[in-house]
């Protein structure tokens, strides 16, 4: 099958009992067993629920993995996989990595591991790390947030295979319509079902898709221990909302593409990152490990915080709001408002600066996103 078919049917076969299309929410804490230990392979919904195993049916098949465990958020996944290595572990990371996964590894776990933040878009760079800090696990995010920066995915795995580290990407930004990063070598996806996979906005949810069956085991036995499972009626909700992948990352993508050609062409813009223009400079590589570019766009208005503030305030259509990947197209400040928690000298080494701004670009009419900026731009 086909993603945009999968979505639609692994794990939504009719309810077995009654026929119903729409497979039933198990809203349960706890199930019936025949006799003590004898069950029908449901005990309790922290270990499994129905609802659940379906999602992490869908889910695992879009990835091409074998494997899914849905957690109640995305931070939650990161969580079960730092919980998953030995301490002591030294993980090599993006350095423009999701605010909240920053600041998960320098404020929590940076106890418990090492953790070494690289410019992954340059190959050179990783190989040496690798070499100088023989790493355990390489952390990757591709295109990162909020300047969609794009790290080769083949070759970054095959390098990271070689010195026996496990790769993780987090591939929230793409969903598995437009990347697919187990194919590309990578031991561990992770998502924040929050975003393009519910693409509702909606629900808080997380997951970790993968091959290897002791891994899993691993990670599930550290789920069921600590507790981030995600509820029977979000996880119905994620079955609910992914069924549209397909028709929503499309027109992300349509939308997206519209809007960069516009800002890149409107005076009072600086520059626009948008992985699906010429102009990107990781281009060649994103068009070679993606089948699409997404609905996340960057660019740097002219002029400062001012400016920014100015315009923010101006736009009617975009909702000024953190988060991204729903249907509605959302507008934010990166500086102020998502990466808020990086130290102000990271984030203007990164390029998060004040006049930065992070559009999520939604299923709208174009025509109508494109007046609300050149409306709000004027
Ligand atoms: C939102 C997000 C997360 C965290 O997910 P939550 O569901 O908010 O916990 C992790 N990585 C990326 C890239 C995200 O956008």
């Amino acid at each position: 099958m086909k993603i945009g078919t999968k979505v639609i049917h692994v794990g939504n076969k009719p309810d077995k009992e009654t026929g119903a299309v729409i497979p039933p929410i198990f809203q349960t804490s706890t199930f019936a067993q025949k006799s003590p230990g004898v069950h029908k392979g449901y005990e309790y919904t922290r270990s499994h629920n129905p609802t659940r195993t379906r999602l992490e049916e869908c889910l695992a098949s879009l990835e091409n993995g074998k494997y899914a465990l849905v957690t109640s958020s995305g931070m939650a996944a990161e969580m079960l996989i730092m919980h998953a290595i030995k301490p002591g572990s030294t993980v090599l990371c993006g350095d423009d990595v999701y605010g909240g996964t920053y600041r998960l590894f320098t404020t929590v776990f940076h106890q418990l591991h090492n953790f070494i933040f690289i410019d992954t878009t340059d190959t050179k760079k990783v190989a040496a790390a690798i070499k100088e800090h023989n790493p355990d696990m390489l952390w990757l995010e591709t295109p990162t947030n909020p300047t969609l920066k794009i790290s080769d995915l083949k070759k970054l795995s095959a390098m990271a295979k070689k010195a026996k580290a496990k790769v993780v990407v987090d591939n929230t930004f793409m969903s598995p319509y437009f990347q697919r990063p187990l194919e590309l070598g990578a031991d561990i996806v992770l998502h924040s079902l929050t975003k393009y996979l519910n693409g509702h906005s909606d629900v808080i949810g997380g997951c970790l898709i993968l091959r290897d069956k002791k891994l899993y085991d691993k990670l599930w036995v550290l789920q069921n221990s600590i507790g981030p499972s995600q509820s029977p009626f979000d996880s119905w909700l994620v079955l609910r909302g992914l069924k549209t992948l397909g028709v929503r990352m499309e027109r992300h993508q349509e939308n997206a593409f519209k809007i960069a050609k516009y800002l890149e062409k409107h005076p009072k813009v600086e520059t626009v990152i948008y992985p699906g223009l010429k102009s990107h400079p990781q281009y060649k590589i994103a068009k070679a490990q993606m089948s699409g570019f997404g609905g996340m766009i960057s660019f740097y208005i002219k002029g400062g915080p001012k400016e920014s503030r100015a315009f923010l305030k101006k736009v009617k259509l975009f909702i000024l709001a953190e988060s991204l990947g729903g249907v509605e197209s959302l507008i934010e400040h990166p500086a102020i408002m998502t990466h808020a928690s990086i130290p102000k000298k990271v984030r203007d080494d990164l390029g998060i600066t004040d006049n930065l701004i992070r559009l999520s670009v939604g299923i709208e009419d174009a025509s109508d996103l494109l007046e609300d900026l050149k409306k709000a731009l004027g």
